[in-house]
C-alpha cells in the first residue's frame, strides 16, 4: 500500500525506511522503500514452487487482455457479497485497492453495495471497460519523470486531487452536484453518489 520500489543511481540520498537494496549491473540500484512496513520480500530458488507469496492466488490483471467482461460475469454471477468487495478481493481481479474501487463504481453507476450477482449483463460489461480505462487514467495523470519523482522524494506523488470520489465526502458530484456520501463496506470507507449511485436491489439481467 504504501512501498516503493526505486531505480536509483548509485550515489542517491537513500529515502527514510529503505529495507532492501539492490546493486544492478548498470551501477543503479533498486531500493525497497516502505514506511508502513506492510511489504514482504522473499528470496526464492528458481525451481522452487511458490507456495508462500500468495502470488499465485492472485487474480488477473486488470490489462489483462483475458479480464473481459465474460470473465468478469462468470466471476460475479454467484457472489451475493457487495460489489465493492468483489473488486477489492484480489482472488477475483489483482491490483485495485479501495481508492479506485470507489472511483471504478463511480463511473458504472454503480452503489458500493450492489450484490455482484445482481448486476445486468449490461451493467457487467460496462464495469469490465471502465475497470481498465479508470485505471489507466490514473496511471496517465500521475506520470512524472524519474528525476522529479527522486528529487521531490516522491511527493509529486499525489493523486488525490486527481481523485473524483474517493476522500471527497460531503463535496458536490462531479455528474449531479448532490452531496457525495461516505458508508462502510465491508469494513472499508467508502465514498458515493447517492443519487448517480442508487442502490438496484432486483436481478435486471
Ligand atoms: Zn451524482
Amino acid at each position: 500500500m504504501t512501498g516503493r520500489l526505486l531505480v536509483t543511481p548509485h550515489a542517491h540520498p537513500a529515502w527514510p525506511h529503505t529495507h532492501a537494496v539492490f546493486h544492478l549491473s548498470d551501477g543503479r540500484q533498486l531500493r525497497f522503500a516502505d514506511q508502513r512496513r506492510f511489504g514482504r520480500l522473499w528470496l526464492r530458488q528458481t525451481d522452487e514452487i511458490d507456495t508462500f507469496t500468495g502470488i499465485a492466488r492472485l487474480g488477473p490483471e486488470p490489462f489483462d487482455p483475458a479480464f473481459d467482461a465474460a470473465h468478469l460475469e462468470a466471476l460475479l454471477r454467484r457472489r451475493r457479497r457487495a460489489i465493492k468487495s468483489c473488486l477489492l478481493d484480489q482472488s477475483l481481479v489483482a491490483g485495485i485497492g479501495n481508492i479506485y474501487a470507489d472511483e471504478i463504481l463511480f463511473a458504472a453507476r454503480l452503489h458500493p453495495e450492489q450484490p455482484a450477482a445482481s448486476l445486468s449483463r449490461a451493467q457487467i460489461r460496462r464495469l469490465a471497460a471502465l475497470i481498465p480505462a479508470t485505471l489507466a487514467k490514473a496511471v496517465d495523470d500521475n506520470r512524472v519523470t524519474p528525476e522529479a519523482f527522486l528529487q521531490g522524494g516522491g511527493t509529486e506523488y499525489r493523486n488525490t486531487p486527481l481523485l473524483r470520489i474517493y476522500g471527497h465526502e460531503g463535496d458536490p458530484c462531479p455528474r449531479c452536484h448532490s452531496a457525495l456520501r461516505r458508508l462502510t463496506v465491508g469494513g472499508r470507507s467508502s465514498c458515493h453518489c447517492p443519487k448517480c449511485q442508487r442502490p438496484q436491489s432486483e436481478n435486471r439481467r
